[in-house]
């Protein structure tokens, strides 16, 4: 049932909240917000709040990015409605509330072809045609950094201590980061399980507890937010992206996914009769990840840095291929079965939009179920012997043209949303181009 907005507002006065921050996620992720004071709220709920459409389409330096019903249309405005039960105080902000927002196009009132949510939709809209509804549960790392005045770029790894996989308390994390982080998250009702230190140093791991998929791909966008928050807050920078340091590995997003028949309804993924345990309905699943891998690979993997996360003993995938409880591969299926019964597709790093990174993946595994596809022995052993199976794209530029052949994923995620997803990270791939790196300078500027 839906509360009227007057109540809304009511609770958030006696709450002592005034001021309530709308956010809604753009083509790549990021939340994009504006702080509506409370009082204004009612209009901005009847109305919607208009945001300039360039927001879908700037850079993160603020660039215009030429992407069509971009500039070359004026920049025309989006409408954001905030959607009130997702109200949730801040508990490190007294008197914000964090408010998610539904996009639409105020010159038709209907969807933005490039909205995560919206997309994110349509592809479970066509499981539930199915009877199928997905279940999902996101884990994600990040490096901590603190600012530095002699690091190269002006950040350096938080604890510069020989941090190392689960190492406890105190001793990777001299200031308690991660307890105040864990505490935060779960006063924001984000579902948070729990957190350790990763292999690196600087580097944590949190867990979101499984849900379907829209509300865990909610939480996730609204999860990386908050940590980065956080960190701002402490004067600290958390950074999501694939791989920030030559010197330590990189940062995955790991999505553990099921489906069962129904709402509640048994776990299809689980057949004890099957080989390996795994239904008819989990192999052709699993099949059409590997099938579109390389297409996926631009959602999962979205940025020029992603690709320099793959590679042979790094625990980040490098080929196409999936074993059981094999963490060199790029999907592994856990060892539960019964209601546990799973994959984990490895493959994403935590830069990716996880709308577009659960869409790609749902959608890839519902084209595997049509068609009936089935996915070769799953790999024993050493996973990162390139004779066994082929290796995932190396680039963005690979990726975005894996993805662009893709006539059947696009399909599913729309034309609109590929054509836009396409401009926007082909500008990225042409402003990098262009750009002289340190690299450059230390490999020619002496010896040539
Ligand atoms: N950091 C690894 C990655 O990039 C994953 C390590 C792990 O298995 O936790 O995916
Ligand atoms: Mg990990
Ligand atoms: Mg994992």
């Amino acid at each position: 049932e839906t509360i009227p907005v007057h109540e809304h507002l009511a609770r958030l006065t006696a709450g002592d909240i005034d001021v309530v921050r709308v956010v809604y996620p753009d083509l790549i992720g990021t939340d994009r917000a504006r702080d509506v004071l409370v009082d204004q709220l009612s209009g901005a709920c009847e109305h919607g709040l208009a945001f300039c459409r360039a927001v879908y389409h700037t850079s993160p330096q603020g660039d215009v990015v030429p992407v069509e019903g971009g500039l070359d249309r004026g920049l025309p405005d989006i409408s954001v409605r905030p959607d009130l039960s997702t109200l949730r105080p801040l508990p490190w902000e007294p008197g914000v509330a964090w408010c998610l927002g539904e996009v639409v196009d105020p010159s038709d009132g209907g969807l933005v072809p490039e909205s995560p949510r919206d997309l994110l939709r349509a592809v479970l809209n066509r499981y539930t045609e199915q009877g199928l509804v997905p279940v999902v549960g996101p884990e994600l790392e990040y490096f901590l950094c603190e600012p530095s005045p002699t690091a190269p770029n002006g950040w350096r790894r938080y604890a510069e201590t020989p941090g190392n996989v689960y190492t406890a308390g105190r001793r990777g994390d001299p200031d308690a980061h991660l307890l105040r982080t864990l505490r935060h998250l779960r006063d924001l009702g984000l579902g948070v399980s729990m957190g350790n230190h990763e292999f690196s140093s600087g580097q944590f791991e949190i867990n979101l507890v499984h849900s379907s998929a829209l509300d865990a791909a909610d939480r996730t966008f609204l999860f990386k937010a908050a940590v980065k928050e956080l960190a701002r807050a402490e004067g600290r920078m958390a950074t999501f992206m694939a791989k920030p340091f030559n010197d330590e590995g990189g940062s995955g997003f790991h999505l553990h996914l099921s489906c069962t028949a129904g709402e509640d309804g048994p776990n299809i993924f689980d057949d004890p009769s099957a080989p390996h345990g795994l239904s008819t309905t989990a192999r052709h699943a699993i099949a059409g990840v590997l099938a579109h891998a390389s297409a996926l690979a631009a959602l999962a993997n979205p940025t020029i840095n992603s690709y320099k996360r793959f590679g042979p003993d790094t625990l980040a995938p490098w080929l196409i291929d999936w074993g059981l409880d094999n963490r060199s591969a790029m999907l592994r299926i856990p060892p539960e079965r019964g209601p546990g019964t799973r994959f984990e597709l490895r493959l994403g790093d935590p830069s990716a939009n996880p709308y577009l990174l659960l869409a790609g993946t749902l959608a890839a595994a519902l084209l595997g179920i049509r068609d009936g596809q089935e996915p070769p022995a799953p790999l024993e052993g050493y996973g990162y012997d390139t004779s066994r199976a082929a290796i995932l794209p190396m680039t963005l530029a690979d990726a975005l043209d894996a993805f662009e052949t893709d006539g059947e994923l696009i399909d599913l995620l729309g034309k609109g949303f590929a054509a836009s997803y396409l401009a926007y990270k082909r500008n990225e791939l042409e402003r990098f181009h262009r750009h002289v790196t340190d690299w450059e300078f230390t490999e020619y500027a002496f010896h040539l």
